[in-house]
């Protein structure tokens, strides 16, 4: 059982400076604290849940009040420091051990703070006791106060406005490891926790972006990980609902979006959106919906009336394993067999809905190129990731010799990746127009630190 306590509130402020106000932040830790336990279960409340004046009296009673005096009760309550310093600390009760409080710098620690101590403080009047109303007048409770760093060092600052969530996330998982619970990291779509093998590179892959964009996004210098760490995933604005496995999602179209941008937000691709939506043309419209698959959910396939196989119920058969042979659904096998019962009898024969393969698309999917001097046939597959065969068979060419601004057509590589030569008159915005992108897309995949475009460069698309 937590409690979790935001520290100040009402009349008293906290600490203040960099911009930063005490008590706001200790709530905004403490209700993404909050969030978190009930989505992994743990049963949780707040001292408080708005800005209200709350005196050490009251704030302990609601303290005890929550879940008992109990030594199974954690009270995390939330602060930032002042005073000259930098880094987390955490203080704890005399009656409690340093367990749990070194197990949250630890997780501090991989989410990038700096670390200065797990501490107990004794009252100087009466040794024996507390120094802190947190942990001196919290009964049984196992009372922690967390100190996420020092909002008036601006490094330390910087790094609260920043990083709080994971700081807070990094407290859950301590939490969470201690109660010896299973730890789920935050289902949102913003934030990545490194798992054992991966690497930047890696991660950048899995999660459609690049190593640069993670490592500034997550002011990374250098490319070591640690297992744990959490990662805040380069992206202009969180899904908004997750999908549910074998559903869709619903998606308003809005301004400025494009196929491409959506399919990129949804780590799908954009003939999956096209194919799922049933799309003519790639053109949006704002407030337009559209399906977003789940991630291995194929789209439903029209199956033309008319078109059956037959099939003969064999031993060992029933309707979910000829399904799922025929690559159907029970229900539709029910319904084309008008079946009021799901038994089946050997030697019945079935109807089998034929499901009509997708066809192809013709690849018409290829660049232009001109021939520059010293161009040769080699050079040239080997800059666009494809073979001399390949392009003397899609030229039509009977020789491989070339001659100066003779144009080939360059088939897409196999790796999906789509180079673009720039040709007079061409900027960027035409390009990404082309190609369903954007400038930015475009900028981040080539490394490009300004707009300007040269004829005949080539362009990652
Ligand atoms: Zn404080």
């Amino acid at each position: 059982m937590i409690v979790i306590d935001a520290g100040h509130g009402g009349d008293d402020p906290g600490a203040i400076g960099n911009n930063i106000i005490e008590k706001d932040l200790n709530l905004d830790i403490s209700k993404y604290m909050y969030n978190r336990f009930r989505e992994l279960g743990v049963p949780v409340q707040m001292t408080r849940t708005t800005d209200e004046t709350l005196p050490p009296d009251e704030r302990v009673r609601r303290v005890i009040n929550a879940f008992g005096n109990n030594p199974n009760v954690i009270v995390l309550s939330n602060h930032i420091n002042a005073g000259v310093g930098d880094g987390a600390e955490v203080i704890y009760a005399l009656r409690n051990t340093s367990t749990l409080p070194n197990l949250i710098l630890e997780e501090l620690a991989k989410a990038g703070q700096n670390i200065r101590k797990a501490y107990q403080r004794r009252l100087p009047s009466d040794t024996a006791k507390d120094y802190y109303f947190m942990q001196r007048e919290t009964g049984n409770t196992q009372a922690i106060t967390i100190e996420y760093g020092f909002l008036d060092n601006a490094a330390d600052a910087a790094q609260l406005k920043n990083n709080w969530q994971n700081y807070a996330e990094a407290v859950v998982k301590a939490v969470m490891q201690y109660l010896k619970l299973p730890y789920i990291p935050p289902v949102g779509i913003d934030v990545y926790i490194v798992q054992p093998g991966d690497t930047l590179w890696s991660i950048a892959k899995k999660l459609n972006t690049t190593v640069d964009d993670l490592k500034a996004t997550n002011n990374l210098t250098t490319n070591l990980l640690s297992v744990g760490q959490i990662l805040k995933i380069p992206s202009v604005e969180p899904v908004p609902i997750p999908p549910v496995p074998g559903e869709y999602t619903e998606y308003v179209v809005k301004s400025g979006d494009t196929l491409y941008s959506i399919a990129k937000r949804y780590g799908i691709s954009v003939d999956k959106l096209i194919q799922f939506n049933n799309l003519k043309t790639s053109d949006l419209s704002i407030g337009q919906i559209l399906k977003i698959p789940t991630p291995g959910v194929t789209p439903p396939i029209e199956v033309p009336s008319g078109e059956f196989i037959s099939y003969t119920v064999q031993p060992g058969d029933n309707l979910y394993s000829i399904a799922q042979r025929y690559n159907t659904t029970i229900d539709e096998l029910m319904k084309t067999n008008n079946l009021t019962t799901t038994l089946l009898s050997i030697g019945q024969i079935l109807k089998i809905p034929v499901t009509p393969s997708i066809p192809l698309e013709p690849t018409p999917e290829y660049i232009e190129y001109i021939v520059q001097p010293g161009d040769n046939l080699y050079a040239i597959a080997k800059k666009y990731d494809t073979t001399t065969t390949e392009i003397m068979q899609f030229n039509n060419l009977k020789s491989n010799l070339l001659s100066i601004g003779q144009v080939l057509k360059i088939p897409k590589s196999s790796s999906g990746q789509i180079t673009y030569v720039v040709k007079s008159g061409d900027n960027l915005y035409s390009i990404a127009k082309k190609y369903n992108t954007t400038v930015d897309e475009i900028k981040i995949k080539n490394n490009l630190k300004s707009n300007l475009l040269n004829i005949g460069q080539v362009l990652v698309i």
